[in-house]
């Protein structure tokens, strides 16, 4: 019987998570011409670049208020004025978003303050100037930015005339997979307005004259413009979900919180929600495309029935690829996250039971402990960021990476887990990685699978 339960150590021991104002920072890229200022210390600018250049492979550019003794003690005020001032003379940026650290939120400087303060001393700035509070004993990364998009609908949309875009808050995905929604959106002929649009500033182009700020993202005019949208669709309920719920009650547009795209029964969740909020049909070309994936599905059945799957990560993806698991046969036996929502818990829970799963879902909990878990009742194959290698490595088990951060791999960044194809590619990457696994010495029973599966078709053409 499938159960959730709640980390009660108190030290996190091999975190699954990261520091929050990497949220806002990848948010703020989404938005072409914006430049974030991170008001703490250096190293609070420097972790999250890193982390990010790692995992996307692109130049990472924040602004940091570089808090010493001296302003920890007094106050970072004067810092943060004259970042400002800097970033918005020497950067010409579209917004300037300011994000608050574990240090600038303790010492309790107050930064939507400072900012009244700057913009009453430079009446001439006319730039939005945005703050987020992501102090990372509070949540996670995608706590950053979640309260990135909550802070975004709050402050930037006006009321003005009707256009006929659909807002997608597409949450923490790859740039893979906004340009999979895109594509998807393209074949029902609906013209989305991403809240906010990272897939070119994170995966970009080489051009021989490098532009002032990154290719892509959302114009702040887009971003005003999204209150005279059709309707919002939040593709995340923890990263985003907020954010539709304060657009819809704003100005009064239909908005719907959805489970992440992924598999079969999601996507079509997406896909229907689109056509019901627009009036557009979901074409021919993305109906093939869901018998493509049916197909594959089909196919990996022989491979995958009964075996024994963890899956961990940031909460919605890890619903999306349990439910995924359970179409293509595979058991579910946990799902962990270190994001702490009893409601994620419990939702999860209802899918359990609707697909009979015997599932424990950790809550707020580390890869010690799914660590643990695994070593007193193994599973087969384990689903999630790089930091699971050690647990892969350990316990002979393949790991199929996805999520972020993927750093001891190339080009993750441009694979699409959501939609019809987006499925294709995951089934196709647990199914590899398994028999991968099985012919580099792991556990035999690739050779066993397939030498059944060649008996029973050889039975069957006799
Ligand atoms: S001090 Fe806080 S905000 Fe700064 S890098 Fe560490 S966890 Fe992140």
């Amino acid at each position: 019987m499938s159960q959730i339960l709640k980390q009660k150590r108190q030290v996190a021991i091999n975190p699954a998570r990261l520091c929050a104002p990497i949220g806002a920072i990848m948010g703020a890229m989404g938005v072409h011409g914006a430049i974030s200022i991170v008001h703490g210390s250096q190293g609070c600018a420097t972790y999250p670049r890193h982390q990010m250049a790692r995992h996307f492979r692109e130049p990472i550019e924040v602004a940091t208020t570089s808090l010493t003794e001296r302003t920890t003690v007094y106050g970072g005020r004067e810092n943060l004025l004259e970042a400002i001032k800097n970033v918005y003379t020497r950067c010409h940026p579209s917004m300037i978003v300011v994000m608050s650290t574990c240090l600038s939120e303790t010492i309790g400087d107050d930064i939507p303050g400072i900012i009244l303060d700057f913009e009453e001393l430079n009446p001439d700035v006319e730039v939005p100037i945005i703050s987020v509070k992501t102090p990372s004993y509070v949540g996670t990364h995608i706590t950053g930015l979640d309260n990135f998009l909550t802070e975004i609908v709050t402050r930037l949309p006006e009321k003005g005339e009707a256009n006929d875009k659909l807002n997608i808050i597409p949450g923490w995905v790859s740039p893979g997979d906004i340009r999979e929604i895109k594509a998807m959106l393209r074949k029902m002929e609906v013209a989305p307005l991403f809240l906010t649009d990272y897939s070119d500033p994170l995966d970009g182009g080489v051009y021989l004259q490098k532009p002032p700020h990154p290719k892509g993202g959302t114009s702040v005019e887009e971003l005003i413009d999204s209150a005279n949208s059709t309707g919002v669709i939040a593709l995340q309920r923890q990263v985003g979900g907020k954010a539709a719920e304060t657009l819809g009650k704003r100005f009064e547009m239909p908005s719907e919180i959805l489970p992440m795209p992924i598999g079969v029964e999601n996507t079509d969740r997406f896909l229907q929600t689109v056509s019901e909020m627009t009036g557009k049909s979901v074409s021919e070309e993305l109906e093939d495309e869901r018998a493509r994936l049916l197909d594959a599905i089909v196919d990996a059945h022989m491979f995958m029935t009964g075996l024994k799957v963890a899956v961990f990560g940031d909460p919605d993806n890890v619903s999306g690829l349990v439910r995924l698991c359970a179409e293509m046969g595979l058991e579910p036996r946990y799902a962990l996250t270190s994001f702490d929502s009893e409601e994620w818990g419990i939702e999860l829970l209802g899918v359990a039971e609707e697909m009979n799963m015997d599932l424990e879902i950790l809550v707020k909990s580390d890869l010690h402990e799914l660590h643990e878990k695994i070593k007193e009742d193994p599973v087969d194959i384990l689903i999630g960021n790089s930091k699971g290698k050690f647990i892969a490595e350990k316990e002979g088990i393949p790991l199929v990476r996805t999520g972020f951060p993927i750093e001891d791999r190339f080009g993750y960044q441009r694979m699409a887990v959501v939609g019809y194809r987006g499925g294709i590619n995951l089934v196709g990457e647990i199914v590899n990685s398994y028999l991968d696994n099985g012919t580099k010495g792991g556990k035999d029973v690739v050779s066993n699978t397939l030498l059944e599966s060649l008996e029973a078709e050889d039975a069957g053409s006799r």
